[in-house]
């Protein structure tokens, strides 16, 4: 299992720059994203974070009466 572990690229919102349709690639051995847009790596939990945040919102909203 010595293949390259760069994935090629997923079109997924950059949660770094914002761009919407950023090519991302995911790197296996590291389990590190990187953004082809703006170059920023990001990590597992920096995803996780980001999207604990969002939950939290949407929790939040759900839980609007008449939402
Ligand atoms: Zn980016």
């Amino acid at each position: 299992m010595s293949q390259t572990t760069t994935a090629a690229g997923i079109t997924l919102p950059c949660p770094m720059c914002g761009e919407a349709e950023a090519s991302i690639d995911l790197n296996l051995s590291t389990k590190t994203f990187g953004c082809c847009e703006c170059g920023t790596d990001f990590e597992l939990e920096d995803l996780r974070a980001i999207l604990a945040r969002w939950a939290k919102v949407l929790a939040w909203v759900d839980a609007m009466p008449g939402a």
